[in-house]
Protein backbone atom coordinates (compact mmCIF):
# COMPACT_ATOMS: atom_id res chain seq x y z
CA UNK A 1 0.00 0.00 0.00
CA UNK A 2 1.41 3.63 -1.02
CA UNK A 3 2.01 5.79 1.93
CA UNK A 4 -1.12 8.51 2.39
CA UNK A 5 -0.15 11.73 0.85
CA UNK A 6 -1.03 14.36 3.21
CA UNK A 7 -3.34 16.41 1.51
CA UNK A 8 -5.63 12.91 1.72
CA UNK A 9 -4.33 12.40 5.64
CA UNK A 10 -5.87 16.10 6.27
CA UNK A 11 -9.07 15.09 4.25
CA UNK A 12 -9.16 12.09 5.94
CA UNK A 13 -8.87 14.24 9.63
CA UNK A 14 -11.19 16.65 8.38
CA UNK A 15 -13.81 13.58 7.73
CA UNK A 16 -12.98 11.96 11.20
CA UNK A 17 -13.87 15.81 13.10
CA UNK A 18 -16.79 15.45 10.97
CA UNK A 19 -17.67 12.28 12.31
CA UNK A 20 -16.82 13.29 16.12
CA UNK A 21 -18.79 16.20 15.63
CA UNK A 22 -21.94 13.72 15.05
CA UNK A 23 -20.70 11.23 18.15
CA UNK A 24 -20.03 13.69 20.75
CA UNK A 25 -21.84 17.09 20.22
CA UNK A 26 -21.21 17.90 23.71
CA UNK A 27 -17.91 16.92 24.54
CA UNK A 28 -16.32 18.28 27.28
CA UNK A 29 -13.99 17.53 30.52
CA UNK A 30 -14.62 14.83 32.96
CA UNK A 31 -13.52 16.67 35.89
CA UNK A 32 -15.97 18.70 38.54
CA UNK A 33 -14.90 21.90 38.69
CA UNK A 34 -16.48 25.73 39.48
CA UNK A 35 -14.04 28.06 38.79
CA UNK A 36 -10.12 28.10 36.96
CA UNK A 37 -7.96 27.28 40.54
CA UNK A 38 -10.77 24.27 41.40
CA UNK A 39 -9.85 22.85 37.31
CA UNK A 40 -6.01 23.31 37.99
CA UNK A 41 -6.23 21.39 40.96
CA UNK A 42 -8.62 18.96 39.69
CA UNK A 43 -5.86 18.52 36.63
CA UNK A 44 -2.85 17.94 38.54
CA UNK A 45 -4.56 15.02 40.57
CA UNK A 46 -5.59 13.19 37.43
CA UNK A 47 -1.70 12.47 36.52
CA UNK A 48 -2.14 8.61 36.11
CA UNK A 49 -5.05 8.91 38.22
CA UNK A 50 -8.92 8.49 36.79
CA UNK A 51 -11.14 11.30 36.54
CA UNK A 52 -13.67 9.48 38.34
CA UNK A 53 -11.34 9.00 41.48
CA UNK A 54 -10.36 12.65 41.25
CA UNK A 55 -14.13 13.71 41.24
CA UNK A 56 -14.87 11.71 44.31
CA UNK A 57 -12.72 13.51 46.58
CA UNK A 58 -12.20 17.05 45.34
CA UNK A 59 -15.90 18.34 47.19
CA UNK A 60 -14.41 17.93 49.96
CA UNK A 61 -10.79 19.09 49.08
CA UNK A 62 -12.48 22.61 47.68
CA UNK A 63 -14.52 23.02 50.53
CA UNK A 64 -11.16 22.85 53.05
CA UNK A 65 -9.21 24.77 50.64
CA UNK A 66 -11.70 27.86 48.65
CA UNK A 67 -8.39 29.63 46.74
CA UNK A 68 -5.05 29.52 46.47
CA UNK A 69 -4.04 31.28 49.43
CA UNK A 70 -5.48 28.55 51.50
CA UNK A 71 -4.27 25.65 49.90
CA UNK A 72 -0.54 27.51 50.58
CA UNK A 73 -0.82 27.93 53.98
CA UNK A 74 -2.23 24.42 54.36
CA UNK A 75 0.98 21.62 55.76
CA UNK A 76 1.90 18.63 53.89
CA UNK A 77 0.78 16.43 56.29
CA UNK A 78 -3.21 17.93 55.93
CA UNK A 79 -3.31 17.97 52.35
CA UNK A 80 -1.63 14.71 51.88
CA UNK A 81 -4.27 13.58 54.49
CA UNK A 82 -7.13 15.11 52.14
CA UNK A 83 -6.02 13.51 48.84
CA UNK A 84 -4.72 10.15 50.53
CA UNK A 85 -6.78 7.88 47.99
CA UNK A 86 -4.68 9.79 44.96
CA UNK A 87 -2.13 7.78 43.00
CA UNK A 88 1.18 9.78 43.99
CA UNK A 89 -0.05 11.74 46.28
CA UNK A 90 2.95 12.70 48.70
CA UNK A 91 4.53 14.61 45.45
CA UNK A 92 1.14 15.88 44.29
CA UNK A 93 0.41 17.22 47.80
CA UNK A 94 3.74 19.36 47.28
CA UNK A 95 3.38 20.55 43.72
CA UNK A 96 -0.37 21.44 44.81
CA UNK A 97 1.04 23.55 47.82
CA UNK A 98 4.14 25.16 45.71
CA UNK A 99 1.74 26.19 42.62
CA UNK A 100 -0.99 28.14 45.08
CA UNK A 101 1.74 29.23 47.32
CA UNK A 102 2.72 30.54 43.02
CA UNK A 103 -0.43 31.72 42.35
CA UNK A 104 -0.65 33.92 45.33
CA UNK A 105 2.95 35.53 44.95
CA UNK A 106 3.19 36.06 41.11
CA UNK A 107 -0.61 36.58 39.79
CA UNK A 108 -2.33 37.61 42.65
CA UNK A 109 -4.08 34.37 43.40
CA UNK A 110 -5.82 34.42 40.20
CA UNK A 111 -4.81 31.62 37.25
CA UNK A 112 -2.77 33.24 34.25
CA UNK A 113 -3.57 32.11 31.03
CA UNK A 114 -0.52 32.22 29.15
CA UNK A 115 1.39 28.70 28.08
CA UNK A 116 4.50 30.06 29.33
CA UNK A 117 3.17 31.04 32.90
CA UNK A 118 0.95 27.98 33.28
CA UNK A 119 4.03 25.95 32.31
CA UNK A 120 6.13 27.77 35.08
CA UNK A 121 4.00 26.36 37.82
CA UNK A 122 4.85 23.69 40.04
CA UNK A 123 3.15 20.45 38.74
CA UNK A 124 1.91 21.70 35.42
CA UNK A 125 3.06 20.32 32.39
CA UNK A 126 2.20 21.64 28.44
CA UNK A 127 -0.90 18.30 28.72
CA UNK A 128 -2.38 20.37 31.71
CA UNK A 129 -2.02 23.85 30.59
CA UNK A 130 -3.46 23.05 27.28
CA UNK A 131 -6.39 21.55 29.52
CA UNK A 132 -6.50 25.23 31.27
CA UNK A 133 -6.31 27.29 28.43
CA UNK A 134 -8.91 25.42 26.24
CA UNK A 135 -11.22 24.16 29.29
CA UNK A 136 -11.37 27.38 31.54
CA UNK A 137 -10.75 29.68 29.39
CA UNK A 138 -11.58 28.71 26.16
CA UNK A 139 -8.14 29.52 24.46
CA UNK A 140 -7.32 27.21 21.59
CA UNK A 141 -3.47 26.95 23.01
CA UNK A 142 -2.67 23.48 21.34
CA UNK A 143 -4.26 19.65 21.75
CA UNK A 144 -4.98 17.73 24.96
CA UNK A 145 -2.82 14.63 24.61
CA UNK A 146 -3.18 12.13 27.41
CA UNK A 147 -3.24 8.34 26.82
CA UNK A 148 -6.21 7.95 25.10
CA UNK A 149 -5.61 10.55 22.82
CA UNK A 150 -1.84 9.27 22.40
CA UNK A 151 -3.28 5.68 21.47
CA UNK A 152 -5.90 7.09 18.78
CA UNK A 153 -3.65 8.77 16.74
CA UNK A 154 -1.70 5.88 16.32
CA UNK A 155 -4.14 3.47 15.65
CA UNK A 156 -5.96 6.02 13.27
CA UNK A 157 -2.67 6.60 11.49
CA UNK A 158 -2.59 10.35 12.31
CA UNK A 159 0.68 10.14 14.03
CA UNK A 160 4.02 7.91 13.55
CA UNK A 161 3.04 4.04 15.29
CA UNK A 162 6.21 4.81 16.95
CA UNK A 163 5.87 7.83 18.64
CA UNK A 164 6.19 7.51 22.21
CA UNK A 165 6.13 11.13 23.30
CA UNK A 166 3.14 13.06 24.13
CA UNK A 167 4.21 16.36 22.58
CA UNK A 168 4.95 15.36 19.49
CA UNK A 169 2.17 13.38 19.11
CA UNK A 170 0.21 16.85 19.31
CA UNK A 171 2.52 18.56 16.81
CA UNK A 172 1.85 16.01 14.52
CA UNK A 173 -1.93 16.23 15.31
CA UNK A 174 -2.60 20.19 15.01
CA UNK A 175 -1.75 20.98 11.90
CA UNK A 176 -4.25 18.30 10.62
CA UNK A 177 -7.25 20.28 12.47
CA UNK A 178 -8.42 24.04 12.31
CA UNK A 179 -7.25 25.76 15.45
CA UNK A 180 -10.63 26.41 16.71
CA UNK A 181 -11.91 22.78 17.30
CA UNK A 182 -8.70 21.67 19.05
CA UNK A 183 -9.87 22.06 22.07
CA UNK A 184 -13.10 19.54 20.84
CA UNK A 185 -10.78 17.22 19.34
CA UNK A 186 -9.31 16.62 22.78
CA UNK A 187 -12.33 15.98 24.79
CA UNK A 188 -13.95 14.09 22.49
CA UNK A 189 -10.94 11.59 21.29
CA UNK A 190 -10.84 11.43 24.89
CA UNK A 191 -14.46 10.01 25.09
CA UNK A 192 -13.62 7.99 22.04
CA UNK A 193 -11.16 6.11 23.62
CA UNK A 194 -13.17 5.94 26.74
CA UNK A 195 -16.25 4.53 25.08
CA UNK A 196 -15.39 3.09 21.88
CA UNK A 197 -11.46 2.42 20.97
CA UNK A 198 -10.63 0.65 24.16
CA UNK A 199 -7.29 0.49 24.52
CA UNK A 200 -7.36 -3.63 25.02
CA UNK A 201 -10.95 -4.24 23.62
CA UNK A 202 -11.74 -1.63 20.68
CA UNK A 203 -14.88 -1.85 19.19
CA UNK A 204 -14.18 -1.28 15.81
CA UNK A 205 -17.08 -3.10 14.10
CA UNK A 206 -19.00 -0.49 15.56
CA UNK A 207 -17.24 2.39 15.57
CA UNK A 208 -18.43 5.26 13.33
CA UNK A 209 -14.81 5.82 12.10
CA UNK A 210 -14.31 2.63 10.93
CA UNK A 211 -14.08 3.02 7.19
CA UNK A 212 -11.56 5.90 7.64
CA UNK A 213 -9.37 4.59 10.33
CA UNK A 214 -6.24 2.05 9.38
CA UNK A 215 -6.99 0.07 12.59
CA UNK A 216 -3.45 0.11 13.43
CA UNK A 217 -3.79 -2.10 16.58
S1 LIG B 1 -11.93 1.73 13.85
FE1 LIG B 1 -11.07 0.62 15.63
S2 LIG B 1 -8.97 1.41 15.83
FE2 LIG B 1 -10.08 2.84 14.54
S3 LIG B 1 -10.87 4.41 15.95
FE3 LIG B 1 -12.48 2.88 15.70
S4 LIG B 1 -12.19 1.45 17.39
FE4 LIG B 1 -10.27 2.63 17.17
Amino acid sequence: MSPESKADKHARALEILRRLEGAYPGADCALHWKDPFQLLVATILSAQTSDEQVNKITPDLFRRYPNPAALAAASQAEVEGAIRSIGLFRNKAKNLRLMSAQLCEEFGGEVPQTMEQLTALAGVARKTANVLLGTAFGIPSGIVVDTHVHRLAIRMGLCKRTERYPEKVEKELMPLFPQDRWVFVGHALILHGRQVCIARAPQCDTCPLSDVCPKRI
